[in-house]
């Protein structure tokens, strides 16, 4: 490949001037495991990190099969209807273990794929939790650096990514199925506590009742949670993506959530300690990379797990006896 092609600068001007196809490489390099990519990557991001941050940041998830492409094709068409410009970036934890893949197998997205203000990204399909996660930030740097004003982040709403995504975003919306049961959705109450709105899907046809019946209950439920810091009282409403409705009124809400939350400092404030966490999850991370990659921690380690047949061992002892050995 021409080198010219591989420096930071190329990268960096490429992005800036949102060519979509260098920035698909650029979250390519991301999302590489390659030390020299992962490098790249790192300058590519310090050389953009300047024209980061101005986009507004929104995590969708829900249960497989509750209607969140659907939704995201609907909404998406909305916003770039209204000049946005969007980015669809997808975390599917449940790939690393089937390797198949819920989110991406399927055509998701049509009209919205096809779209010149729309960029559909999926995610990558391997990788631990903590990487895929970490990846997803960066490229949502990567995507607000060339021009996207618009992210969303959609997660499979059935394990800890809904964490992840609610701390890298500004408003995390959950898609519910009406009459289905929260066990049944695999929703735990958690989720529903760092919701900023609940919207009930597929409100259309026989189902029109039942999600309205939903979404008075849940509108009580979300009452009895305590308040969040942004003074924000989560919605619930219902949406029918097929039919087009309910979609605007999301739009209204989360606009609404972004005026309330601009207006008494707490956008800001939710940003900095977004990166605060990342901070910290990051030396985290690298301590812990540097840590098990030592060759004699990893000769040692080895040593010991082999040994411990019906042994008694103090963990904590063999833990810190390992530390003082890594730190000498
Ligand atoms: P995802 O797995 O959460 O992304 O769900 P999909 O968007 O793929 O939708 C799952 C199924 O529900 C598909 O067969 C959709 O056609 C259907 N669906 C999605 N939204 C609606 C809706 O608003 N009304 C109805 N009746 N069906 C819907």
């Amino acid at each position: 490949m021409n080198n010219d092609l591989n420096t930071a600068e190329y990268f960096i001007k490429g992005i800036l001037a949102g060519d979509i196809s260098i920035l698909s490489r650029a979250i390519t390099l991301v999302e590489s495991t390659k030390e020299e990519h992962q490098d790249l990557a790192g300058k590519v991001i310090d050389g953009v990190i300047n024209h980061t941050g101005k986009s507004f940041r929104l995590g969708i998830t829900g249960v497989p099969g509750v209607g969140k492409s659907t939704f995201i094709e609907s909404f998406g068409i909305e916003l770039v209807n209204n000049c946005h410009r969007l980015a669809v970036l997808a975390i599917d934890p449940s790939s690393q273990k089937s390797k198949g893949s819920i989110l991406g197998d399927k055509t998701r997205m049509e009209k919205l794929s096809a779209h010149p203000r729309a960029y559909i990204r999926p995610s990558p399909s391997s990788g631990t939790l903590g990487g895929v996660t970490r990846n997803t930030f960066e490229t949502i740097l990567l995507c607000e650096a060339a021009g996207f004003d618009f992210i969303i982040v959609e997660t499979v709403g059935v394990g800890q990514s809904e964490i992840a995504v609610s701390q890298m975003t500004d408003f995390f919306l959950l898609l519910m199925l009406a009459g289905a049961g929260d066990e049944l959705q695999g929703i735990k109450r958690g989720i529903m506590e760092m919701a900023d709105a609940l919207l009930i899907t597929k409100a259309d046809g026989n189902n029109l009742q039942k999600a309205k019946n939903a979404k008075t209950e849940y509108a009580h439920a979300l009452h009895l949670f305590p308040p969040s810091d942004s003074g924000w009282i989560p919605k619930t409403d219902i949406c029918s993506s097929i039919n087009n409705e309910g979609i605007k009124e999301t739009l209204s809400i989360i606009e609404e959530y972004k005026r309330l939350a601009t207006t008494n400092g707490y956008f800001k404030k939710k940003r900095e300690q977004q990166l605060s966490n990342w901070l910290h999850q990051s030396i985290s991370d690298m301590l812990m990379e540097k840590f098990y990659n030592h060759p004699s921690i990893k000769t040692e380690l080895d040593k010991i797990e082999k040994g411990i047949g019906d042994k008694k061992i103090n963990p904590y002892r063999i833990a810190a006896d390992l530390i003082s050995m890594w730190k000498n």
